[in-house]
């Protein structure tokens, strides 16, 4: 009997061990611990790369983001100086499953960023050098942002595609295709690319151009927050042309204008590239203390008179103040609101949550049904009431021109991007109300797009949306990724923004 007791205390005392085993060769990292990360991976990383966690303090601020909405959550940050260090950090992560995101200036909003828990931020934003080689392309390393592109390119009085807003990264956007001010003239700001260098989930480095690695650079351009980190890009740049100036006139309506407004937009599908338009709506209280308003601005790439044309039929519709002026290439981001001092660009601890669609035309009763939904509900809700509903009618001709199936951004025929920006502070007793603002706007418009799948913008994607949603309906599409995810990521370790699966 003694035997036996002893017998079954050796077992167990053995499958207790085994489990332990088990348990640190997966490791949970709640067990493992921030500080270790900090000394085991450290001494492997070059001088001055600086990791960052909750005992070294500023991990709040080393994490924090845009929005707050799903966010991840992070034991770590490593500040990563250059592309061994990322290599570095990616070994050592997969060797304990950590899991791991690049992260470059946080604007990242999809809610499946908030399935990553206790991880390793990867912060790229310390790789930011951009080089001007001599045959018109340049060299922007992983952490750039677009305000350092135009700025250092207009220095050099070069230009090309990049995001909008100044605080955004420039990758980010590349990867999911990359809208921007010369989009009509050359297509998306991934069109322009030539090479990216990407570090693999292997911790492997690929080059990937229409000569290597085809498959994976036609995935890097619309898809490519699921294949690796991107250290470097070489990207198309042009000469600024001779005489370069943009006209703009910005215009504030009330309700009453929406139909007016958004049939005149549709007479203008036509327009030339140099034709381009934003309408927000949103509360400004100084302007009307009570409803909602209507932000118009057509920028126009030439001059005032060559606007005219275009500009004349919107004073027409009872304009409650009209601004115009003309402008520089890098000053259109702030004349847009998407300036580094503007709002747009200031982290304010709320959530901010996007519900993207593509139309191909204005229907204006569902723009009025919508404008009087976004003004009926942050009247009702004050909480919303810092939210917009965007239109961005960016110029379309190059990216319509670029060949359907060169990459994997699946939507080149369309005329207006929109989607509802939900803001509030954090509340989660006010989640669902505030998802179902964003849902009910998105789906007015969407029912009236005459198209049977929802085309979602996948950098501005909720996350509720289906794989066909972001990737485009062709069923190839989405099984030629999932087929590159078994090629370049088969343990599926970049599943974390807009995830392919495996
Ligand atoms: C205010 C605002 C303005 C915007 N304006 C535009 C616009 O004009 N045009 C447009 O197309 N989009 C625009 N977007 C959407 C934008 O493309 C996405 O939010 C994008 O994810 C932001 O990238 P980021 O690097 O700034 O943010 P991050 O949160 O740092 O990155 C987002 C994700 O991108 C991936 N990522 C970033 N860099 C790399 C890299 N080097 N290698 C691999 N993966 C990487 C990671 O998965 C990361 O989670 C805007 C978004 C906001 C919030």
């Amino acid at each position: 009997m003694a035997f036996l007791q002893s017998h079954s205390l050796l077992f167990l005392l053995l499958l207790v061990l085994s489990l332990l085993c088990s348990l640190s060769s997966q490791t949970v990292l709640g067990a493992f611990g921030s500080t270790r990360i900090r000394n085991e991976l450290g001494p492997l990383l070059s001088q001055g790369c600086n990791i960052i966690d909750e005992a070294s303090g500023n991990l709040t601020e080393a994490t924090r983001r845009w929005q707050l909405f799903a966010s991840p959550n992070f034991d770590a940050v490593v500040q990563v100086n250059n592309e061994a260090d990322i290599i570095q950090t990616i070994k050592y992560a997969n060797k304990y499953s950590i899991p791991y995101l690049a992260f470059n200036t946080g604007h990242g909003e999809i809610k499946s960023l908030g399935n990553l828990r206790a991880g390793i931020q990867i912060t790229i934003r310390g790789m930011s050098n951009i080089t001007i080689n001599g045959n018109n392309t340049a060299t922007v390393q992983g952490g750039a942002t677009n305000l350092d592109i135009v700025s250092t390119l207009w220095k050099a009085n070069k230009q090309t595609v990049s995001g909008t807003c100044e605080c955004v990264g420039f990758m980010g956007p590349v990867l999911g295709g990359g809208h921007g001010f010369l989009q009509g003239y050359h297509g998306m700001a991934a069109d322009q690319l030539l090479e990216a260098r990407v570090v693999l989930a292997n911790g492997t480095v690929a080059i990937a151009s229409r000569n290597q690695n085809a498959d994976l650079f036609w995935a890097l351009r619309g898809a490519g927050h699921n294949f690796g980190i991107v250290t470097e890009v070489t990207t198309k740049i042009y000469d600024v042309p001779k005489n370069d100036t943009w006209y703009y006139e910005t215009f504030v309506y009330s309700g009453s204008s929406v139909e007016m407004l958004f049939t005149e937009l549709n007479n203008l599908k036509g327009a030339p590239a140099a034709f381009e338009h934003y309408a927000v709506y949103l509360r400004l209280p100084d302007v009307d203390p009570s409803n909602a308003v209507v932000l118009f601005s057509i920028l126009y790439h030439g001059l005032a008179t060559d606007a005219e044309q275009y500009v004349a039929p919107f004073r027409k519709f009872n304009p409650l103040s009209d601004t115009n002026g003309t402008a520089t290439y890098p000053q259109l981001a702030a004349i847009t609101g998407n300036g580094i001092n503007d709002d747009i660009c200031q982290n304010e601890n709320s959530n901010r949550i996007r519900y993207p669609v593509y139309l191909d035309r204005y229907d204006p009763k569902a723009q009025k049904a919508v404008f009087d939904n976004f003004n009926m509900t942050t009247a009702r809700y004050p909480a919303l009431n810092a939210s917009l509903m965007l239109f961005e009618g960016l110029s379309t001709q190059a990216v319509a021109a670029t060949p359907i199936n060169s990459t994997a951004f699946p939507y080149r025929n369309y005329f207006a991007l929109s989607s509802p920006v939900v803001t509030y502070a954090p509340n989660t007793s006010f989640d669902a109300t505030a998802q179902n603002f964003g849902r009910s706007l998105r789906s007015t418009l969407y029912q009236t797009s005459n198209t049977s799948n929802l085309r979602a913008y996948v950098n501005y994607a909720v996350g509720e949306e289906s794989l066909q949603n972001l990737y485009g309906s062709e069923p190839w599409r989405v099984t030629k990724l999932k087929g590159l995810k078994q090629t370049y990521d088969p343990q599926n370790r970049f599943r974390w923004y807009a995830p392919i699966g495996l």
